[in-house]
């Protein structure tokens, strides 16, 4: 057993090609004994057994325990080295290991289809500029406003995109106003990591998907580029992006999938080192192919994956794929060697998995055990759910169609979401849905929407879970679901074009449908600027507004009281200008009933900010406590 030091900057292994303008250095890590060859070229040149381990910072476990820093499993294995002389700039190379070709593992420059690995001095690759390039992160985790989208479904459909489906986009005038105006400060993009099932050599004609099948990790995604058969292109196109959204004051959170590839027999993990890197016969991710994060070669890889997206791309945050498909430790390591760069840098996952994981559950980074792994959060099904309804049945509603039929269970659900998953007097987490106890430590450890890319999107939803909903209801009940969310002490995200009222013509799984069904329809702005108009402002409430964004488990206790309220309403108090707030004593009520309801507040006289679908911080009236009136499926919120 062999402890794993974080800290250790780029052990050798990773680094697969060091250019030089005089001698390329190639390294694989390997089985022992094994036949190593680098192939540049036309030219084979065998690799040496250099007989270290990959790290030298890879030495025994002290601890007495033997618990820790452990990887599973002995290391065996040992990096091969070849040293090849002359200016090979540009060159294609491939690791041959054992009569067997792969790019590598951590390729950072492939071919098209990421095929082959190519040298390059990735310092060609860098935008003017990108040495002073940075993020601007939150000064603490609430203040992150999360925007989740897929970079064809943005902008594909766009009249005005020049890079339709592209990197590029996200550096054009129309997306970044977009972005600014709306108000969020990251995108999440999907998966952008070099996927396998979109074929970069056909790209006239239509492909599609979201890209949940890496081949290679630390090489940007060829479809996205202008031209994928060169290989700086895609990386400089990156660059470019993250520089832009920079630029506007959006930072760049990376949806990384390190718990599959896109299959064993042909991923370059197989083909350096068979069998070490996955968890054989086992199907947590669903997708098979599950990888191995407790073993000590899969998590180092993890982590410094994480830190070269940091280090060379200026990533700012990272969504884990089924986080609960890798163990505790590693993700805490992770945390761990980002907090050594920037400890502002923001870390989430999906707190669960797919099947079932071959390790036992009190190891892995699920919900339940987000207490275990601080300064992570994790996607609230619970919230999400009590508000649509559960994920196992389009056609059931939850909180929002339900409405004065509410269940106990949907307003405990609420409740839970609206304090961020931490333990408080007033919420009865067993009669919450799933989580039967606070998951979080800190209410930032909770990532609260109402939809992702993932089953429908909002509207397609509300329209399959309530028979016969109005078009007024539809958007009343969409602007009630997202006050939740933005209301909520959690982190706020949202799906890409839930501003736009977006559909998805009903498609639960839209992750290889074509575009037809994924682009968002950029004319419904114009169409429905009221949903816009308020997402916005809400948005810049929750920014303006430090209240709803109290970041931390005690002050929500102290500040936080929610009031009594008839079924299916949910009403709270944000008091004693709490968090700092300007605002003295702030009320939100959410209404799903189809009328309006009366709800008991304290005395005096309170300025509304929102009601009936509108939000103006500015004030659009007063009202006297101690009882006021909430429309009909909306939300009040109103201070003094
Ligand atoms: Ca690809």
């Amino acid at each position: 057993m062999v402890a794993c030091d974080p800290q250790k900057e780029a052990p050798y292994w990773f680094d697969e090609m060091t250019y030089s303008p005089e001698e390329t250095v190639f390294k694989v890590f390997a089985p022992e004994h094994a036949q190593c060859y680098v192939v540049v070229g036309s030219d084979s040149v065998k690799m040496d057994e250099t007989g270290l381990t990959p790290d030298p910072g890879l030495t025994p476990d002290p601890s007495p325990t033997g618990e820790g820093n452990n990887g599973e499993g002995e290391l065996e294995g040992s990096v091969y080295q070849a040293v090849v002389k002359g200016d090979l700039k540009g060159k294609e190379y491939e690791l041959v290991v054992n009569g067997v070709a792969s790019p590598g593992v951590f390729a950072k420059a492939v071919t098209v289809n990421g095929q082959k690995g190519v040298v390059v001095d990735l310092r060609d690759s860098d935008p003017e500029g990108w040495a002073d390039d940075h993020g601007m992160h939150p000064k603490d985790y609430a203040g992150w406003v999360v925007y989740e989208m897929h970079h064809r479904d943005f902008s594909i459909n766009r009249p005005d995109a020049e890079h339709k489906g592209k990197f590029l986009a996200l550096t054009e005038p129309w997306a970044l106003d977009h972005l600014k105006e709306l108000g969020v400060n990251a995108v999440h993009i999907l998966p952008s990591y070099d996927y396998g099932s979109v074929d970069e050599t056909r790209l006239d004609e239509p492909q599609y998907n979201w890209g949940y099948d890496p081949v290679n990790y630390n090489v940007p995604e060829g479809s996205y580029s202008t031209d994928p058969a060169d290989p700086l292109c895609r990386i400089r196109e990156f660059k470019q992006m993250v520089q832009a959204l920079h630029n506007a004051g959006i930072n760049v959170i990376l949806d990384v999938v390190y718990n599959h590839t896109y299959d064993i027999e042909h991923s370059n993990f197989q083909r350096t080192y068979p069998d070490y890197y996955y968890r054989v016969g086992s199907n947590g991710s669903g997708c098979g192919n599950e990888t191995a994060s407790e073993k000590l070669m899969m998590r180092r890889f993890m982590i410094e994956s994480v830190k070269y997206w940091i280090k060379e791309y200026h990533i700012d945050g990272f969504r884990f794929d089924l986080m609960g498909c890798h163990d505790i430790e590693t993700m805490n390591l992770i945390r761990q060697a980002v907090d050594e760069i920037d400890p502002t840098i923001f870390i989430y996952g999906e707190g669960w998995s797919a099947g079932q994981c071959a390790l036992p559950t009190e190891q892995l980074g699920v919900k339940a055990n987000v207490p275990q792994m601080p300064r992570i959060a994790a996607f609230s099904d619970d919230l999400r759910d009590a508000l649509r309804g559960p994920f196992s049945d389009d056609t059931k509603c939850g909180w929002l169609g339900r409405g004065a039929s509410a269940t106990d269970e949907e307003t405990e659900s609420m409740k839970a979401g609206i304090v961020g998953m931490i333990s408080h007097p007033q919420v009865d987490y067993s009669q919450v849905n799933y989580s039967k106890e606070p998951y979080a430590l800190e209410p930032t450890q909770m990532m609260a929407y109402v939809s992702c890319h993932d089953d429908m999107c909002l509207v397609d939803r509300l329209l399959a879970s309530i028979p016969c909903i109005s078009q007024n209801e539809l958007i009343r009940l969409d602007l009630l679901a997202q006050t939740a969310v933005f209301t909520s002490q959690g982190v706020p995200f949202m799906l890409s074009g839930e501003e736009l009222l977006r559909t998805k013509l009903g498609v639960h799984n839209s992750f290889e449908s074509p575009d037809s069904i994924n682009q968002l329809d950029w004319t419904q702005r114009e169409r429905y600027p009221q949903v816009f108009d308020y997402y916005k402002n809400l948005i810049a409430l929750r920014k303006h507004h430090p209240a709803f964004r109290m970041g931390n488990a005690d002050l929500v206790r102290k500040n936080l009281q929610f009031l009594a309220a008839p079924v299916g309403v949910v009403a709270w108090q944000l008091k004693d200008h709490a968090n700092g707030d300007t605002w003295a004593d702030i009320i939100v009520v959410l209404n799903a009933q189809r009328k309006a309801v009366q709800v008991e507040v304290s005395e005096g006289v309170y300025t509304v900010v929102c009601s009936d679908g509108c939000i103006d911080e500015q004030g659009m009236g007063q009202v006297n406590g101690p009882t006021v009136s909430v429309g009909p499926q909306s939300a009040l919120i109103m201070y003094k």
